[in-house]
């Protein structure tokens, strides 16, 4: 049984995979060994290159390698959460497969589990300097809206080098939510929660798989699962323009009284206003839309992935079914290896 569960989802990185095991497996064999023996997990997010099979064989060569294998892309969470169903480890790492968080860092966030955390981000450092203005400057406002919403403070909600005790794990593989994004989520479980410093680097090969639209979606996921905040904000806009169109009717009584032949004036100042108030509507509207949306897509309830296969030299060696609080519910494996 391993106590080291390493995550990895990758998605179209085979320039990424034989450096990314090289530093990985080294950083594994030499610290995990014995009792505190590791298992690696990669998922297969789809991939279009020859990641599956790059990683297949490596899980040929290392039975503590599993490859969990989608169907189709899911995108990088589901991936998280399609290993997270995988894992056996009493501590769980994960990790992005571009060398964007070095492996050699996973040591120090093990120790702070045993510490005692629940849960250990990694926060990174000297991010500006690699990343661009383009890629830090909305992940600074999904960290600063995030600290909001869900109460927490921390420095880097972004980063995807994070530890986990196990605990944590199957209370988020109990939450059956399509939209969830799993720093926040695996806080909102935690008690005691901690960050530390670790490396940033470039990404080692291809390009990133967040252009902006996903990253707006990925804010709203936050904004929308996190809190009723935005929804609780419009009726607030809305007393208050109700309360300043009130005060202008009142001011344009006074100034008929004021000037009886005065004549209209200010039409297109009406109609600046006009357009703003319709403008402020369809924003309203909009995420009315987005909360509802995100309703529809709960209540269709279709599995969050599908896993085609998972892959393991000897075998999927099945856990004892008490070492789980709950099977993931939301999980439809048609794997050959009966679990
Ligand atoms: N990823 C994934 N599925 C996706 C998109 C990304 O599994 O649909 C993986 C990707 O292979 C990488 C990690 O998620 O290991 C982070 O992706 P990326 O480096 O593109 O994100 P960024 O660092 O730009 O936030
Ligand atoms: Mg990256």
């Amino acid at each position: 049984m391993p106590y080291l569960s390493v995550v990895v989802p990758i998605y179209n990185e085979q320039d990424n995979i034989p450096q990314l095991w090289e530093r990985l497996g080294k950083v594994l064999r030499e610290n995990f060994q014995g009792a505190r023996d590791w298992e690696c997990i990669f998922t297969d997010d789809g991939s279009r290159d020859m990641s599956l099979k790059l990683l297949t064989d490596l899980a040929k060569g290392e039975p503590r390698i599993k490859v969990v294998e989608f169907n189709r892309n899911y995108g990088q969470h589901a991936a998280i959460f399609g290993a997270f169903a995988e894992v056996s480890g009493q501590v769980v790492v994960t990790l992005d497969a571009d060398l964007q968080n070095p492996p050699e860092e996973i040591p120090k966030l093990v120790a702070k589990v045993e510490e005692g955390f629940d849960v250990v981000g990694g926060w990174r450092q000297g991010r500006t300097e690699n990343d661009s203005l383009f890629r830090t400057l909305p992940s600074k406002i999904v960290n600063a809206i995030t600290r909001k919403t869900t109460g927490v403070k921390l420095n880097d909600y972004g980063c995807m080098l994070r530890a986990y005790n196990r605990e944590v794990i199957d209370a988020m593989l109990m939450c059956k939510e399509r939209h969830a994004f799993i720093p926040a989520l695996a806080n909102s479980f935690a008690k005691r929660i901690t960050e530390v410093p670790v490396g940033h680097a470039e990404r080692a090969a291809g390009d990133s798989k967040y252009g902006v639209w996903k990253l707006i979606n990925l804010q709203f996921d936050l904004l929308t699962s996190f809190s009723l905040l935005p929804l609780q904000m419009l009726s607030v806009v809305g007393v208050i323009i109700s309360a300043v169109s009130i005060l202008f009717a009142l001011g344009l009584l006074v100034y008929r009284f004021l000037h009886p032949e005065g004549t209209v004036q200010g039409v297109f100042t009406l109609f600046a206003i006009l357009f703003f108030m319709v403008g402020l509507q369809f924003l309203a509207f909009g995420l009315l839309g987005e909360y509802i949306g995100r309703i529809y897509v709960e209540a269709r309830d279709r599995p969050r992935y599908m896993v085609r296969k998972v892959h393991q030299a000897g075998g999927r060696r099945p856990e004892p079914e008490s070492s789980r609080l709950q099977p993931p519910v939301s999980r439809l494996s048609n794997s050959p290896h009966p679990s």
